[in-house]
């Protein structure tokens, strides 16, 4: 059985870290490390091998993979040259699959970064039309037998009014009046899983999660999940917020700020562009410590950081006897290096539930993500159960 990849945003980092990656993996040069499926209870479930995996995508630069790669090693010391040398002709290989995208309702700063000819006058009926059109070549060249379409593309502006695209008819009719507000990330999506190939949203772009794409999904048995990766500073917070819920230790503060140097930091230095990302990053503490207090999180493009991101986080919470009392961490992560396992995890799990006729939204899969639709449990280790309990009922079953 053959899987296919197809990235939206093939030429970012994290698509690019991931493709290098599963080939280093693939070549034998490097190691699962990071990667949720390489452990129990995950491990032991049926699901395609790494090495397996063929990788495609969209994007709307022209810079290459490789390119992106090298700019990667070069600006942030990540990926060691042993590696990169390993893969390079594999990353040309996928380069010449990558096909021009769309930066339709993205925002400015996204449209920016668009080489001229992603910027096209295509009416939306068009842009859908070709969108179906690449993910079929890809799916009949390599003799697919399953493709699972993954965005990794730039954040776009929160949309407005979701809402009125709460049905399949009315996302259809929108598509067929030319509606301009329609983000690419829901044309991308929309074109996944009418063609029945599965949906992943690693952005905190809107993707499947209109009420219209939700029921295509379940109309075809088609699973889909997301949204916007969880990496870093917020993984840390999911874990570290249920303590003091649990201690009834009252939190005052929770300030966080963050500092990353690459493109993506560049994209949410447009307020329009991080309102999404602030919205996800938020949401998780309120929902875990359920009370009021000062809840704030920034976000500041710093470009000597390259892909480093740093998070710093001062909590002020009081305890026994109205004792004040306060923490403060340093989080230093890489954050594609955080991201691309993850993709490979997502990819491979998502394959599996389609495998096995899991269509829908996919909750077995919220720890990946900081707004996990359909599921309101931030709490990291109760997340974590969910995929457990998943996993352990597959391998029970395929080993009966
Ligand atoms: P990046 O800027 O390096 O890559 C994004 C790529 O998407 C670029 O190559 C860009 O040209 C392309 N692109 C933009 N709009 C597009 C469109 N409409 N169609 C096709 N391609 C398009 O960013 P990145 O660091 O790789 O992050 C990718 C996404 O993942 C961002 O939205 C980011 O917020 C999200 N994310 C990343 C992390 C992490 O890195 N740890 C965590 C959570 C979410």
């Amino acid at each position: 059985m053959s899987t296919g990849v197809w990235l939206i945003g093939a030429r970012g980092n994290v698509a690019t870290l991931a493709m290098v990656g599963a080939r280093a993996i693939a070549r034998g040069v490097s190691e699962m490390t990071g990667m949720v499926t390489a452990r129990e209870p995950v491990a032991s479930l049926s699901l395609p091998e790494v090495s397996d995996l063929v990788f495609a995508g969209h994007d709307i630069r022209t810079q290459s993979i490789e390119q992106t790669a090298e700019e990667v090693h070069l600006s942030s010391g990540v990926l060691d040259r042993t590696a990169l040398n390993t893969v390079r002709d594999d990353l040309q290989a996928i380069d010449e699959r990558v096909k021009t995208g769309t930066p339709i309702s993205c925002g400015q700063v996204v449209e920016d970064l668009a080489d001229s000819q992603a910027i096209d006058e295509a009416t939306v009926a068009d842009i859908v039309s070709q969108i179906r059109d690449d993910y079929a070549m890809f799916v009949d060249t390599h003799g697919l037998d399953r493709l699972i379409v993954v965005n990794v593309a730039s954040t776009e502006p929160p949309l407005e009014s979701p809402d009125r695209y709460n049905t399949v008819k009315a996302f259809e009719s929108a598509i067929d009046e030319d509606d301009r507000n329609l983000p690419a990330s829901s044309l991308y999506a929309y074109a996944a899983l009418v063609e029945e190939h599965p949906y992943i949203n690693f952005t905190p772009s809107t993707g499947s999660a209109l009420g219209g794409l939700c029921e295509l999904a379940d109309k075809k048995s088609v699973p889909h999940m997301g949204r916007d990766g969880k990496t870093g500073e917020t993984l840390v917070k999911s874990a570290l917020a249920p303590m003091f819920a649990q201690r009834n230790l009252r939190v005052q503060s929770w300030e966080g700020h963050n500092i990353l140097g690459n493109t993506d930091g560049a994209v949410l230095e447009d307020e329009a562009n991080e309102a999404g990302k602030l919205a996800s990053k938020g949401g998780v503490l309120d929902s875990i410590l359920n009370e009021e207090f000062h809840n704030r999180v920034r976000i500041d493009y710093t470009p000597p950081l390259g892909d480093w991101k740093t998070a710093w986080d001062d909590i002020r919470f009081q305890g026994f006897l109205d004792t004040q009392m306060k923490m403060q961490f340093t989080w230093e992560g890489s954050d594609s290096a955080l991201a691309a396992p993850l993709i490979l995890d997502l990819v491979r799990l998502t394959a599996h539930a389609d495998k096995h006729g899991e269509g829908g939204l996919q909750p077995q899969l919220a720890s990946f993500f900081k707004s996990p639709l359909s599921v309101d449990e931030h709490d990291l280790s109760r997340q974590f159960e969910l995929l457990y309990k998943y996993a352990e009922n597959y391998v029970q079953e395929e080993n009966r």
